[in-house]
């Protein structure tokens, strides 16, 4: 089930203090309302009742989608990482047809709830973005871009965001052709590759396109 407590939260704009609930994990299933509130980030937008000014609280949770056997821990703060690997080492003996992840920020976590939302495959989506990384850093190296980012646009459409200091800079279309051609390519191997492993990122997708040639 979900699991909150209540925290206090001193105003970023006035330093007055209130109690806000932070979430400590979160099931879709049982709370069907937070699935929404998640994705718009309202779950964890803070306003403070004295002066209207809000902020977006950044702290650990387990979010659970159970009804579609999907589990990411999102970590943002402090050293929780190992805590996390092994609960979820431990669960995934249970839960063995589970999809599940860690992410270290909130772009991270929405990026994988429209991944999921579109009926992607991360790992594959990670493998054309670590592609697309390449091509930036050859072609448009002097741009800054620090953050490649699927998302959908208001239209639904799909797509990679260009991000430079929090910013979105360019945007560029998914391509669903080349999504199925990688798929297809890479399906056979893609559990051997991310067995036991719960970080699918940039750096997962280097090493698995470094591997499978
Ligand atoms: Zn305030």
């Amino acid at each position: 089930m979900s699991q909150s407590s209540m925290s206090e939260i001193t105003c970023p704009a006035c330093g007055s203090k209130h109690e806000f609930k932070v979430w400590d994990s979160i099931n879709t299933k049982q709370d069907p309302e937070l699935k929404e509130a998640v994705r718009t980030g309202d779950a964890f937008r803070y306003t403070c009742p004295d002066c209207g000014a809000t902020a977006l609280l950044n702290y650990n949770f387990l979010y659970h989608q159970m009804e579609d056997k999907y589990m990411v821990f999102v970590s943002v703060e402090g050293d929780a990482w190992n805590q996390m690997m092994s609960i979820l080492s431990a669960r995934q003996k249970d839960l063995p047809d589970y999809t599940m992840r860690i992410v270290r920020s909130y772009n991270d976590f929405r990026e994988k709830l429209m991944i999921l939302d579109a009926g992607l495959d991360d790992r594959v989506v990670e493998i054309i973005k670590s592609s697309v990384w390449h091509n930036v850093e050859e072609t448009y190296a002097d741009k800054g871009i620090d953050e490649i980012l699927f998302a959908m646009n208001d239209d639904g459409e799909h797509g990679f965001l260009f991000r430079s200091k929090d910013k979105m800079i360019a945007s560029m279309e998914f391509d669903m052709d080349l999504y199925k051609v990688v798929k297809n390519a890479a399906e056979s191997r893609l559990d051997f590759y991310s067995r036991g492993i719960f970080v699918i990122d940039r750096a997962w997708a280097d090493r698995v396109v470094g591997e499978m040639g």
